[in-house]
């Protein structure tokens, strides 16, 4: 525990933290919320991806993505909430330099999604997070400060308008949560949800998933909810947990010493693990919500809601509950789960392979698996490894029968991995063997692919089979029986040859 951590959990004998999370998270669109630009700006050269509509020029009328509307709606079934019959688009009205139209389009009134919930495990066990709303706007423009003046003698800030009117769901919960690790797991679910119902990539440090925390602390016994505080520009889960430690143990000390505190909004500084002031909290008053004159309100017409309610996929927990029935345990079901690379690869494996028990997938999914996926670098959410999944089933189904033994198996899969030998060459070459012989087998095994160029003199037509018998009894210390031995070797040899 850092010593931020230590003192917030001393202030929390004394006080109860209450906090409310908001979530902005960019949705996979084609095109953005309001008009016909590409939303695949990330590497494009700045305002490439700009229209008059979302350059905010007068006159430019916006258009509705029924996507973006569908992408919010699966998001509100995946939480439980109710979805309205009808909504409309209000403009929250503020001036910012990367809002060129000095407003934003949003959902005030009606949200697109009410009341839903999302159930986390922490270490105190499973909590259900109470989600007041989810709505949908649109992204702002990107702002790039320069740090240096420029000869005019001001400092320069440039806007790219790509990321402006791209499509935003923002979920906000009710002030329901109780400490920073609840808030931290609630973020991680929220992310993997998103990702399975494929409405957003939802990668914090990408910005398409922004997490906001409103912390305020009451003392313990008592109802009233305590002046708050707004955390930004937190981009990891790490952040999030510990942004929200260091604000309940300021507040407290701030408490104690008789200090007020004040609504405020406050960055988080990841290199120094603080949290800043950066503005006074805005009211929604301040916005002077009005219904967007340009956009006709939305019907929600129930038969739409059925036909998305239809492709929304299993869901991150049934998921993990549906791998525990199989038998793996709770740990390793949330670990595969936790990643789609490991999700992808255990079923296809478990597909292409109906006999192999699922605790003997994931084995191989947790282990060989993600090691080659974590070495070669490959997106964590990228597809299984380059091998087929019916390769792997076959070898893992050869180890669960009892066909090969497991350090044989083991070595087996790892030989697939790297060269991808074929699984029924690797086992037509240990079935010549019995099971029985497995670690002798290991040894040999090792000593062959010690050793290639002794390989090549046999398949030249040496006599090398004494000098691998040697090495093998070197290996083993002695122990094993030569006789025998010197059967593996040489059966080893012939598949070699
Ligand atoms: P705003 O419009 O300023 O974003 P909201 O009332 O919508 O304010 O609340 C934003 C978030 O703050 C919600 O998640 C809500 O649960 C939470 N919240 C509201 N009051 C408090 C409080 N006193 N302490 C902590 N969180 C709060
Ligand atoms: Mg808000
Ligand atoms: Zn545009």
């Amino acid at each position: 525990m850092t010593a931020t951590a230590e003192r917030a959990a001393s202030a929390l004998e004394r006080y109860e933290a209450v906090i409310g999370i908001e979530i902005h998270c960019q949705l996979r669109t084609a095109s953005k919320m309001f008009c016909s630009c590409s939303t695949q700006y990330d590497g494009a050269p700045p305002n490439t991806h700009t229209c008059p509509v979302c350059l905010g020029l007068p006159g430019a009328l916006p258009v509705m993505n029924k996507a973006a509307v569908e992408h919010v709606i699966a998001t509100g079934l995946a939480i439980e909430a109710s979805v309205p019959e009808h909504t409309q688009w209000e403009r929250k009205n503020y001036f910012y330099p990367d809002l060129p139209k000095g407003y934003q389009i949003s959902q005030y009134a009606i949200p697109l999604a009410a009341d839903g919930r999302l159930t986390v495990d922490t270490s105190a066990g499973p909590f259900t997070v109470l989600i007041r709303r989810a709505h949908l706007e649109e992204d702002t423009a990107k702002l790039a400060h320069g740090d240096a003046p420029s000869s005019s003698g001001y400092r320069t800030t440039l806007v790219d308008f790509n990321r402006s009117g791209a499509p935003l769901m923002e979920i906000v919960t009710e002030p329901c949560l109780r400490t920073a690790e609840q808030a931290r797991r609630y973020a991680e679910e929220l992310q993997l949800l998103l990702r399975a119902i494929g409405v957003s990539d939802a990668d914090m440090e990408r910005g398409q998933m922004r997490v906001e925390a409103n912390v305020s602390l009451r003392p313990r016994g008592t109802e009233p909810f305590g002046t708050r505080v707004e955390v930004k520009n937190m981009n990891s889960f790490r952040a999030v947990e510990r942004a929200i430690a260091y604000e309940i143990d300021r507040q407290a000390a701030a408490i104690d010493a008789g200090e007020p505190l004040s609504m405020e909004t406050r960055g988080w500084d990841d290199g120094r693990q603080a949290t800043y002031r950066m503005r006074s909290k805005e009211t929604s008053e301040d916005y002077r919500y009005f219904p967007e004159p340009d956009l006709p309100p939305l019907r929600v017409d129930r038969a739409w809601i059925e036909r998305i309610r239809d492709g929304v996929p299993e869901l991150p927990a049934a998921r993990r509950k549906r791998y525990v029935a199989a038998g793996i345990t709770p740990y390793d079901a949330s670990v595969i789960v936790a990643d789609q690379g490991m999700t992808g690869a255990f079923e296809a494996i478990s597909a292409a392979g109906a006999a192999v028990p699922a605790k003997e997938v994931a084995n191989f999914v947790t282990g060989p698996h993600a090691r080659l996926a974590k070495a070669a670098g490959l997106n964590p959410r990228g597809t299984a490894g380059p091998s087929d999944p019916r390769e792997i089933a076959a070898i893992l189904a050869a180890i669960a029968d009892g066909t090969v033994g497991r350090p044989i198996g083991r070595d087996l899969l790892d030989r697939h991995l790297a060269d991808g030998t074929p699984a029924a060459d690797l086992l037509a070459t240990v079935r010549s063997t019995i099971s029985d012989d497995d670690d002798l087998l290991a040894h040999v095994e090792a000593v062959i692919r010690a050793n290639p160029k002794a390989v090549a003199d046999f398949r030249a037509g040496k006599p090398v089979t004494g000098f691998f018998v040697g090495q093998v009894m070197r290996a083993t210390g002695g122990a094993a029986d030569a006789a025998r031995v010197t059967a593996l070797v040489r059966a080893r040899l012939e598949a070699e040859g």
